[in-house]
C-alpha cells in the first residue's frame, strides 16, 4: 500500500486498510488486531456476529464493516453490530437499516455498491440507477452515505484493472457534483490494490494477501 501510494503521489494516509476475514477465525483476527489493524471486513453475517462477539473487548479500538451482500431478515442485526455497509444496493434494505439503526449508535456509515460490468450474478445497482438511489439513501435519517464500492470481474494487467475503477472514481465525481458530499471510494483487494491506489480507492479491501488462501 505504501509502495501504491507513493507510485500515486497520494499520501498513505489516505488509503484505509480493510483487513477481509472472512474463513478466518477470531484467533486470527485478534493476532491482527493485537499488531495494530482496526478496521475488519467481514462477508457473512452470521460468520461476522460470532466474530464481534468474540472480540467485544477490543470493540472500542475495531471498526467492523459488512461486504457482503445483504438479506432483509438481516438487517436489524447488522444494524445493531456493524459500523459501516459497503453492498447497500436497494432502497428498501437502506431504509430498514436507517430503521434499525439503534439510537445510542452514531449513523450506520454505507456505500452503494455498484455493478459495473452488468454482471448478472453480481449484486450491485446499475450505474444508471445510481443517481436515484444515492438521493433516496443520503436522505434517510439514522445513516450516512459514505461513497461506493465495487468488485469488478477479474483483469489482467494494471491497465486494464485501472479501467473499472477509473468508472467507479467518474461515477463519485458525477454525484459529488449533484451535490452530494461522499468521500469514500471502496474499491481494490489483494490482486488490484495498485490499480485501485491509482484511481483513487481510499479503502482497499484485502484478504488473501494478509491472511493467505482461503
Ligand atoms: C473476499 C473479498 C475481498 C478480499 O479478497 P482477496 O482477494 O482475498 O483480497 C474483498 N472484497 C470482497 C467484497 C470480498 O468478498
Amino acid at each position: 500500500m505504501a509502495a501504491a501510494c507513493a507510485a500515486a503521489q497520494r499520501p498513505v494516509q489516505s488509503v484505509t486498510l480493510l483487513a477481509v476475514g472472512k474463513t478466518f477465525g477470531a484467533d486470527v483476527l485478534r493476532e491482527a488486531a493485537t499488531a495494530g489493524q482496526r478496521a475488519f471486513g467481514e462477508n457473512y453475517v452470521q460468520e461476522a456476529l460470532a466474530k464481534i462477539d468474540a472480540l467485544s473487548d477490543l470493540r472500542a479500538g475495531i471498526e467492523w464493516h459488512l461486504i457482503g451482500p445483504l438479506q432483509s431478515n438481516k438487517t436489524r442485526d447488522v444494524a445493531a453490530a456493524f459500523d459501516w455497509v459497503h453492498s447497500v444496493d436497494r432502497l428498501k434494505t437502506a431504509e430498514r437499516l436507517s430503521a434499525q439503526r439503534p439510537v445510542d449508535l452514531p449513523p450506520l456509515q454505507v456505500c452503494l455498491q455498484v455493478n459495473l460490468d452488468g454482471e448478472a450474478s453480481k449484486s450491485g445497482v446499475a450505474p444508471a440507477e445510481l443517481l436515484t438511489l444515492a438521493r433516496a439513501v443520503a436522505a434517510l435519517p439514522r445513516l450516512r452515505l459514505r461513497g461506493l464500492m465495487s468488485i469488478p470481474a477479474p483483469r489482467a494487467g494494471a491497465a486494464a484493472q485501472r479501467e473499472p475503477h477509473r468508472r467507479l472514481r467518474g461515477l463519485l465525481e458525477a454525484l459529488r457534483a449533484d451535490g452530494l458530499a461522499l468521500d469514500t471510494l471502496s474499491m481494490g483487494m489483494s490482486d488490484d490494490l495498485e490499480a485501485a491506489v491509482a484511481e483513487g480507492a481510499t479503502i482497499v479491501r484485502v484478504g488473501s494477501a494478509i491472511f493467505g488462501q482461503r
